[in-house]
């Protein structure tokens, strides 16, 4: 297909990312909104270190108040 045919493809889903620091290298760790206690592994340093997780309600208010991320686009591309 011709990519100057093509129309900017609008998002059907979104995740939440959290920042967890590092405890050893203060490494900000990214990772999809943990709903459960769970290990990070820091990408620079290899620490493993447990995390609080996410509040599942929270996560999915914000979801929810951007359609999933339909309503959280650019207003210029629509
Ligand atoms: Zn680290």
């Amino acid at each position: 297909m011709d990519k100057r045919l093509m129309l900017p493809v609008k998002p059907e889903g979104m995740e939440i990312v959290y920042y967890y620091s590092c405890p050893s290298c203060g490494r900000k760790v990214p990772l999809l909104a943990p709903l459960k206690p769970a290990m990070a592994a820091c990408d620079q340093c290899s620490t493993q270190f447990p995390v609080v997780p996410a509040d599942a309600r929270s996560v999915e208010f914000v979801k929810t108040m951007l359609n999933q991320g339909r309503a959280g686009i650019d207003p210029d591309y629509v």
